[in-house]
């Protein structure tokens, strides 16, 4: 199946959940199990080759390929949440989003220097979310960092907020 195919499953609504906002709507992406099985050996593939031992998902659409993925390169899964869903000690980080401000938070033992991470969300935008997602994760002094995303807005230019030296791979470009 080609890029160009699974692209096309997206589907865009505009002026959602505010004006100005073309978002990139995955549940049709996902409907189809050739367009999911796709994704899917595709993040393999990329990635099963690197010693990830931990797959960090970004709540909430970091949830659905996360695991997943987590489980077919033998790695942990670990979640960054919004306040208050964590029930034991986490360490946070506050960021400014496409549509507005928001804090995300992780269990502070849920990553040691040994693991090598990959962070997954479903889109970059702005990139604020996964910066901080990457600083918490940072923070934790795990040994390397990937970065994933099924979905790129290019003219956003997200991907300039991280450093070069980190990996950061899409699947889908779109230009906004
Ligand atoms: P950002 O921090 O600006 O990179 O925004 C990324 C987060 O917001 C992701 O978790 C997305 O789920 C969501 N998001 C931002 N813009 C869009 C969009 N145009 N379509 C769908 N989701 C979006």
């Amino acid at each position: 199946m080609s890029i160009e195919t699974l692209t096309a499953a997206v589907r865009n609504i505009p002026d959602f959940p505010i004006k100005g906002i073309q978002f990139k709507d995955i549940t049709t992406l996902f409907q189809s199990p050739m367009h999911l099985k796709e994704l899917s050996d595709i993040l393999y593939e990329r990635y099963k080759n690197k010693g990830i031992t931990k797959v960090v998902g970004i709540e909430s659409r970091g949830f659905f390929m996360g695991p997943e993925l987590a489980i077919r390169l033998n790695a942990g899964f670990v979640p960054i949440r919004k306040p208050g869903k964590l029930p034991y000690k986490v360490i946070e980080e506050k960021y400014t989003k496409e549509y507005g401000e928001d804090t995300i938070q992780i269990h502070e033992d849920a990553i040691s220097g040994n693991d090598i991470v990959l962070i997954h969300d479903d889109l970059l935008a702005t990139g604020g979310t996964m910066a901080a997602a990457y600083k918490l994760v940072k923070k934790m002094q795990a040994k390397k960092i990937y970065i994933n995303f099924l979905i790129e807005l290019e003219a956003l230019n997200g991907r300039t907020l991280f450093p070069e030296d980190v990996e950061v791979s899409t699947i889908l470009k779109y230009e906004i």
